[in-house]
């Protein structure tokens, strides 16, 4: 030590700062040139950091994903079919209301066609369904993206 020392030995924050080569307070700073002691600790911190770096990810004896997947609640199978019960049940009050008001609204209609009740009808129905096919094809969507595919 030529230098006369003024400051404390740095702190083990210090040191691990000066291992990092990341700024050091003002009186660290100072004081590391010109101390061999404080040179060695910090030079001691970077081998430390650099086998910490080349250790390997840690292992686990288990299967983690397992594990985790296991706890997690699992989607209910059945729910698309509720959806499908939901759907035929939707189309069966459309087809009773088209069987109770279609005479009336087919009456309503009559001086533009006979024909114009049933093609209500059929275009409701398919209208109807094409909602209930997307609502099933979202419901699979979204249980395909909880599956960690
Ligand atoms: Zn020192």
């Amino acid at each position: 030590m030529t230098q006369p020392l003024t400051q404390p030995h740095l702190s083990d924050d210090d040191l691990q700062l000066a291992a990092a080569t990341a700024p050091l307070p003002a009186a660290a700073a100072a004081h590391l040139p010109g101390c061999r002691l404080c040179q060695a600790r910090a030079t001691a911190y970077q081998q430390l950091f650099a086998a910490a770096a080349r250790l390997p990810p840690p292992a686990f004896a288990f299967d983690l994903t397992a594990a985790v997947l296991a706890q997690l609640p699992r989607p209910q199978p059945a729910f698309p079919w509720v959806l499908a019960l939901v759907a035929v049940l939707v189309l069966g009050v459309v087809g009773a209301f088209m069987a109770l008001f279609g005479g009336a609204l087919g009456q309503a209609f009559h001086g533009l066609s006979t024909g114009l009740g049933a093609g209500l009808a059929v275009v409701a129905g398919f209208l109807v369904a094409g909602q209930g096919l997307e609502l099933l094809a979202r419901h699979r969507r979204q249980m395909r993206l909880l599956a960690f595919s």
